[in-house]
């Protein structure tokens, strides 16, 4: 970083974003080890950075986060190196706090941006928590503005934002999402508790206590993480995990983190430093190995995080229309032996054209025909579906969930249910239940990196170096086909894909496709119907 050109005011499409970040990591790192270490040279290089963002014409407040993550960098910049900034340093930076962060946010608050006043995404956690460590900073200074900042956190509308979270902690935009959104959350909440000893209530709103708990079971074994709502497969560092360990009284986030970065070989971050207990927290364990969030209807089966050879199978229930979603409700991805053997393949450019609006649904990775899910005459399924989670258990011999498709293919298919169940925590039988089908096409799809061998009614997935095996028990004489997953240029390619389709021999009104993925020689439990999953006839053998 000493030797890194400083910040310019670039744009990449309409974005500051890029250099918002570069400052937010730079200033906050240099500044924070000159405390620690008092290293002359990381003063002068953390002003340097300042110095440049401060002159920049204006933060890009047409895109607000730009403006609150360069408020959040300047903010921690101007606090952390206070006593070692002279006084005309002091006024320039908390000049450009006002000018570029405070009074754009107070205005964007005034006259209603979505984000300060009905939003319902990560924008909202951003650009407050951003706006909340610039108001602080400077209150002495600015009083009115800081206030106007504060006021509109203590509001209601806030409040009522962050019940997003509630009942249970997950996110509907994702595990990528969520890190973006609780790393704001928790300067928020940091900061207000520091500078004003209160938080205002807002720690105590349903879901934050236990949404650490989204990030463990969101990892699966292979230490990519269930990336549905444009999440990229690996996670970022999540130092927030270390305070909401402190916070909330939840010692297993810090193991969880703690854990993350040694598998992971990332650079702890100077919030990890920040943020960490004095004593690294005991290994305590999850209450359970499977979990579903209601909120999200979202359910991982198999999420013991110690465990990096295990099987972990996550089922993505909820809607269609959610904040950065896909077409992909019922699709699943797994981890066995500490490799992913059906993926999703993430999001694309956010600069394709109209990527978030009338053409999203033409983009592949966006549409239905590229998810772990059915594909009914080829198309996407109802933009505005919703798919509940119907039932579920985390018995450790058998664990399952059931999510109601019906609505996404409608009018095609009347009826649509899948089951994925964990056998043993080893081996996975996914199943779906079709009635009402008409003369509809129905595929059943699996997206993969394994090389695929197909005989018979099954498959062999191979990757490095290991093997598993996918067989289809049900519908008899079933197809299968492994396909490229082919979208044109300028959207993103990906050779390394190929799509298991598993096509029955006849359409029919009623459909039942079963699947048996194995990575042993185990043999499938006997095929017993959805409704009789939750019965006592499919617990562990005595
Ligand atoms: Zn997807």
């Amino acid at each position: 970083m000493l030797d890194e050109p400083v910040v310019e005011p670039t744009l990449v499409g309409s974005r500051l974003l890029a250099q918002s970040r570069a400052a937010l990591h730079r200033i906050s790192t240099l500044a924070g080890l000159y405390l620690i270490d008092g290293d002359p040279r990381k003063l002068a290089r953390a002003k340097a950075e300042m110095r440049s963002a401060a002159a920049f014409t204006d933060w890009n407040p047409s895109h607000f986060l730009d403006v609150a993550e360069m408020t959040a960098a300047m903010a921690l910049g101007y606090d952390w190196l206070y006593p070692d900034l002279s006084p005309d340093e002091r006024a320039q930076f908390r000049a450009a706090i006002i000018s570029k962060g405070l009074e754009p946010g107070v205005q964007a608050i005034d006259t209603r941006a979505f984000w300060a006043a009905e939003g319902r995404n990560t924008w909202t956690e951003v650009c407050f928590g951003g706006l909340s460590l610039g108001a602080l900073a400077v209150a002495e200074h600015a009083p009115a503005l800081a206030a106007s900042v504060i006021t509109a956190i203590g509001s209601r509308r806030l409040a009522t934002h962050l019940r997003r979270f509630a009942p249970d902690g997950g996110d509907v935009e994702g595990p990528g999402y969520w890190g973006y959104s609780t790393m704001y959350l928790t300067f928020l909440l940091s900061a207000l508790d520091t500078a004003l000893g209160t938080d205002m209530g807002l720690g105590q709103i349903e879901g934050l206590a236990s949404t650490g708990q989204y990030r463990m079971y969101s990892i699966g074994s292979s230490g990519r993480q269930f990336n549905y709502a444009d999440a990229g497969e690996w996670p970022d560092a999540a130092p927030q995990m270390l305070w909401m360990a402190r916070r909330f009284d939840r010692p297993e986030y810090a193991a969880h983190e703690r854990a993350w970065l040694a598998r992971s070989r990332a650079a702890p971050s100077i919030l990890h430093v920040l943020w960490s207990a004095r004593r690294p927290a005991p290994a305590v364990s999850l209450p359970a190995t499977s979990a579903r969030f209601r909120g999200i209807d979202v359910a991982m089966l198999g999420g013991d995080w110690r465990d990096k050879a295990g099987t972990w199978v996550a089922l993505k229930g909820g809607s269609n229309a959610a904040s950065l979603g896909h077409l992909d409700l019922g699709s699943f991805v797994l981890d066995a032996l500490g490799q992913r053997w059906a993926v999703d393949l993430g999001p694309d450019f956010y600069d394709l054209p109209e990527y978030f609006g009338p053409l999203r649904w033409t983009y592949f990775r966006l549409r239905t025909e590229s998810h772990n899910t059915l594909l009914v005459n080829g198309a996407n399924q109802d933009a505005t579906a919703t798919a509940p989670i119907v039932a579920f258990s985390d018995d450790s011999y058998r664990a399952f969930a059931i999510a109601d498709l019906s609505a996404a293919y409608r009018p095609a298919v009347a009826h649509a249910r899948r089951g994925v169940a964990l056998i043993d925590g080893r081996d996975v039988l996914l199943q779906d239940e079709i009635e009402g089908a008409g003369s509809a096409d129905v595929v059943w799809q699996m997206a993969t990196r394994a090389q695929v061998t197909i005989s018979g009614s099954g498959a062999v997935l191979r990757q490095n170096g290991l093997s598993a095996t996918l067989r289809v028990i049900e519908p008899a004489g079933a197809v299968l086909r492994a396909e490229p997953a082919v979208a044109p240029a300028p959207q993103i390619a990906q050779p390394d894909v190929a799509i298991v389709r598993v096509v029955p021999p006849a359409r029919g009104s009623s459909l039942r496709f079963v699947l048996w993925f194995s990575t042993g020689d185990r043999s499938p439990p006997a095929v017993t119907p959805l409704d009789a999953w939750s019965g006592p006839e499919v617990r562990a053998p005595q």
